[in-house]
């Protein structure tokens, strides 16, 4: 009786071994050189050519520099309706301000999660006139029962972000959604949030490893911002270069990711919303209907109650 209960057991614990089913890279991007707001220069990673692929992502821009003709003009007053914005400052200090009197001040390693919804006209300046201003700005698609919902902001210090530090000295800052049960600064019904967006900066001091569990049906990429990564599936690898992103494959049980040096990336998936996206600038919505009610409610200030 013994005998075959241990083999019951151990039957059960190879199958719990099986290999880690890793996704590999699909696509590397490289990014686009660009200026946005009143003449900052930023590299535009995820753009409108990627958002099918990567629904509910529709952009990730990456803005670094340490010369101020780079980003001191900063964002002067723009409307937003249709979705969300997430700021992750890097390093550096910038201020916002919208049209409802909301205010706050995003700084090294801080979030600031902005549901645009039904709409607001919103600044983002830097407060800093000299040193380093690096980080990223993720657009997140809201469902269409959603886009006209009350505009919200999120501001979560860096100390009030979420962070565990693997077997492997791997430290992982949680951003959104969880990481080996850890729930990360925002965290939100899949009900009311369908996208289940997971928003992860994961910081490799030297070599080493990490695997991530990712839904098959998510969407995910990976970006890498100091050093560079692999991306592993048993003896296949694909490499993922400094500031670029590699969309991954949906498939297999999550991502292998290796360090061969210090290195830090991003790494975010999301469910997709599978509804038509239309867009006009700072406007997304499912139809070109909504997009022109869109502009005529901008021009008629109604954005700014
Ligand atoms: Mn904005």
């Amino acid at each position: 009786m013994i005998q075959i209960k241990k083999q019951v057991k151990t039957k059960h614990m190879n199958s719990n071994a099986a290999p880690f089913q890793g996704r590999l890279v699909e696509q590397l991007v490289a990014g686009q050189p660009t200026q946005d707001g009143d003449g900052v220069k930023l590299t535009r990673v995820l753009t409108q050519a990627h958002q099918r692929r990567l629904d509910p992502f529709l952009m990730l821009d990456n803005f670094g520099s340490q010369n101020p003709q780079d980003y001191c003009g900063g964002f002067p007053d723009h409307p937003h309706r249709g979705f969300e914005t997430v700021t992750y400052m890097i390093a550096g200090r910038m201020r916002h301000r919208d049209s409802a009197g909301n205010e706050g001040l995003l700084q090294n390693g801080g979030v600031q999660w902005m549901t645009a919804g039904r709409g607001l006209v919103h600044s983002e300046m830097p407060e800093q006139e000299e040193g380093l201003m690096e980080g990223f700005q993720l657009w997140l698609n809201l469902p269409s029962y959603q886009k006209m919902c009350p505009p919200a902001y999120l501001d979560v210090q860096s100390d009030k972000v979420p962070e565990r530090v693997t077997e492997a000295g791997v430290r992982v800052r949680v951003i959104a959604g969880e990481s080996e049960n850890l729930k990360g600064a925002v965290y939100r019904s899949t009900r009311v949030f369908p996208t289940q967006v997971m928003f992860l900066d994961i910081h490799f001091e030297k070599t080493g490893n990490f695997q991530q569990n990712i839904n098959i049906q998510d969407n995910a990429f990976v970006y890498v911002y100091r050093g560079a990564l692999s991306v592993v599936n048993g003896s296949e690898v694909s490499e993922v270069p400094l500031h670029q992103m590699g969309i991954l494959q949906n498939s297999g049980d999550g991502v292998h990711l290796r360090a061969n040096q210090g290195t830090c990336a991003l790494l975010i998936s999301g469910r997709p919303l599978n509804e038509p996206i239309a867009q006009y600038g700072p406007f997304v919505m499912n139809t070109r209907e909504e997009l022109i009610q869109a502009v005529d409610d901008f021009r008629a200030g109604l954005y700014k109650s």
